[in-house]
């Protein structure tokens, strides 16, 4: 089965209003390819506009957002917001259990499969983080560790959740450090990963996207995507400027 590609950007806590609107622009004066997913995920205060923006431009890119609540809308969740309300502001897709929200918001296994639950049941694609520390590849142990991860989910997910969900390898040590996996790590991984999927579900392994994620540029995309395994990629520090966004988006086109 032939996957299509993905670039998705999660922008942080990066960008204004004036960035969104000049990131619509020069998408709207630019060539995209057409046979590549491409998402954006702005700050959530910037998402609406950014989702209306790209809709009044014609531009074929989604925009997303970088978090979800776990518990569904409405409620007394003070500060959190819902995959309706995403929804209903033009967001198609989430980002769930990035490593910065598990390292530093301590989004636990439990909270990130919770999450991606509570998307898929609002109609949202959730793009689930997986990856591991510099000391676990240094040990040896980034299968186990990301084997253990990928359990977690088909352990806590809802049946239907993975099969619409897309899952992003992000090796932590790769994560905004300009140093990417080299692409036969990148390729080692998402095989380890597919071939893991496949033991629980065939059919799914076959048709999951699985993005790379971690100091992906311009100047390496192409290689990483060169692994029949690697299906796109989340792109952090690069996907701020339209320029590096959409020549990433070319590489993979
Ligand atoms: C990310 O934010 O998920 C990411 C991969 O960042 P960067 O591309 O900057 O390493």
């Amino acid at each position: 089965m032939s996957r299509k590609m993905m670039v998705a950007g999660n922008w942080k806590m990066n960008g204004s209003a004036a960035q969104v609107d000049a990131f619509v622009d020069a998408l709207a004066q630019s060539e995209a390819p057409k046979d590549v997913d491409l998402l954006v995920c702005p700050p959530l205060v910037y998402a609406a506009r950014l989702a209306h923006a790209l809709q009044s431009a014609g531009c074929a890119v989604a925009a997303g957002a970088q978090n979800v609540a776990a518990e569904p809308a409405p409620g007394a969740f003070t500060g959190e917001v819902d995959g309706t309300m995403l929804r209903d502001c033009g967001m198609t897709h989430v980002i769930v259990g990035h490593s910065e929200r598990r390292a530093l918001y301590g989004e636990s296994d439990e909270i990130v499969a919770a999450k991606a639950d509570a998307a898929v049941a609002a109609g949202l694609v959730p793009i689930i983080c997986v990856g591991e520390t510099l000391e676990q590849r240094e040990a040896g142990s980034a299968e186990q560790v990301l084997g253990a991860q990928l359990q977690a989910l088909f352990d806590r997910c809802a049946e239907r959740t993975l099969a619409a969900s897309i899952i992003a390898y992000e090796p932590i040590w790769a994560i905004g450090t300009g140093r990417s996996a080299t692409p036969e790590q990148a390729q080692e991984i998402h095989a380890y990963l597919r071939s893991q999927i496949a033991e629980r579900d065939a059919t799914l392994a076959q048709s999951v996207q699985l993005l790379y994620g971690g100091s992906v540029k311009p100047d390496n995309a192409a290689a990483l995507f060169a692994g029949g395994d690697v299906d796109g990629a989340l792109v952090g520090g690069a996907s701020l400027e339209a320029d590096s966004f959409l020549d990433i988006a070319r590489a993979a086109g």
